[in-house]
């Protein structure tokens, strides 16, 4: 094909556009199913129902297409560690809002009830397959898994203790970047974090 004919307009002949429209057809008929909550989950991939024991069984993995499912923090740390080992660190902390960013503080008590969580990171120790380790895991759901100062802090304090007490630490990255409702302050926490990981 010359080049000239890459960019040339080109009309479906009737059969294609009927594909096409088969194609439409069919995927709007599964868009229209609507699994029941708490017993099905629809996989985003594939679309097709899948049944919640045989998604928990498979590691949040679609059986049909293979298609990865989201696990939540505390989804992850239940399929990592050891049972019942979790000891969590800096539960609580709270951001100083250091730009006074027009309803940030409102935006972060929402996600806290939405998510169940209380930032973008868990942070922690506990046992897997009887040894130590520290653990980080970060969440999507809230605020996307930006970073922000406690997000920093937490990470880097989990790191900082892993060094002390000359254990590995294991971080389960999902981050949307910084946390742009805290500014410059969200970005030094890059450079905070990777220094305490290298001294580790
Ligand atoms: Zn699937």
């Amino acid at each position: 094909m010359s080049l000239k004919d890459m960019f040339k307009k080109r009309t479906l002949s009737p059969q294609e556009i009927k594909q096409a429209e088969r194609v439409r057809k069919a995927k709007d008929t599964l868009l229209e199913f609507q699994a029941p909550e708490g017993l099905f989950q629809k996989c985003n991939c594939c679309g097709k129902p899948v049944y919640n024991e045989d998604l928990i069984e498979n590691d949040y993995v679609c059986p049909v297409c293979g298609n990865y499912f989201r696990i939540r923090p505390k989804t992850r740390i239940a399929m990592v560690l050891d049972k019942d080992t979790f000891e969590e660190w800096d539960a609580k902390m709270d951001t100083s809002d250091p730009l006074n960013f027009p309803g940030y503080k409102n935006k972060l008590e929402r996600q806290r009830s939405v998510t169940n969580l209380d930032e973008a990171v868990i942070t922690g120790k506990g046992k897997i397959l009887g040894k130590d380790v520290v653990i980080a895991v970060m969440g999507a759901d809230f605020m996307m898994g930006s970073m922000g100062e406690v997000v920093g802090e937490k990470i880097t304090r989990a790191v900082e203790r892993a060094t002390q007490m000359r254990l590995p630490i294991i971080i389960f990255t999902c981050s949307g970047g910084a946390r742009m409702q805290e500014g410059i302050v969200s970005l030094m926490q890059m450079a905070k974090t990777s220094a305490a990981l290298k001294r580790h």
